[in-house]
């Protein structure tokens, strides 16, 4: 079942998943795609042609713009606002010069963060509140600041993985998360630019 409160707006041309729901003063545009068990909170904008995957929680106030790609289990806090845009200017815009952003799956952003158009943001990556992240952010990186730097690493559980260890195995080492016991994979280079040993 889809939820669709009576102030929302979301137009006949998208594509909503079974079991999402779409809150309060919500825009949802034409050919807009949102998966399955998605949150949509009160006052969100979710621009045409935008992809969602399934199972996310975008909370209030979001604006999501043309260009972007959201894939499964993203968390977007409140306020958080993509940009689409490099060269913005009021009496230049045609749909070609939206760049392409790309959320991949299990990321979080914090609250209040701005997206600058054309990155990607890694897998399982997490984004401190308030950041404003201006390039590309690897699988399972914690960042944050302005401009967001990346300062760790963060386990599919949110938590900081330790016991880094260096199996000599292709490019990555072996994290360790104390809370959830899972261990992730990191790129050897990303572990260097932080210069964790192993
Ligand atoms: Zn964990």
């Amino acid at each position: 079942m889809i939820f669709i409160h009576p102030t929302a707006e979301v137009s006949n041309k998208a594509k909503i998943g079974d079991g999402t729901k779409i809150w309060h003063h919500a825009q949802i545009r034409e050919n807009a795609e949102i998966g399955e068990n998605c949150n949509i909170g009160k006052g969100v904008y979710i621009d045409f042609g935008v992809k969602i995957g399934s199972n996310c929680k975008i909370q209030n106030y979001v604006s999501i713009y043309h260009g972007v790609v959201i894939e499964d289990d993203v968390f977007i806090g409140p306020s958080v606002t993509f940009t689409n845009d490099l060269y913005p200017r009021a009496f230049i815009w045609s749909e070609e010069k939206a760049s392409k952003t790309l959320i991949k799956k299990g990321a979080s952003i914090g609250a209040n963060s701005t997206i600058i158009c054309g990155i990607t943001i890694g897998k399982f990556a997490m984004i401190g509140a308030g950041s404003v992240v201006t390039k590309d952010v690897p699988d399972y990186v914690l960042a944050y600041g302005n401009p967001a730097k990346i300062t760790g690493f963060v386990c599919e559980c949110g938590r900081k993985p330790e016991k880094f260890e260096d199996d000599n195995k292709d490019n990555f080492v072996k994290g360790v998360c104390k809370f959830c016991k899972k261990e992730i994979l990191i790129n050897k280079e990303n572990l260097n630019l932080l210069n964790i040993k192993g």
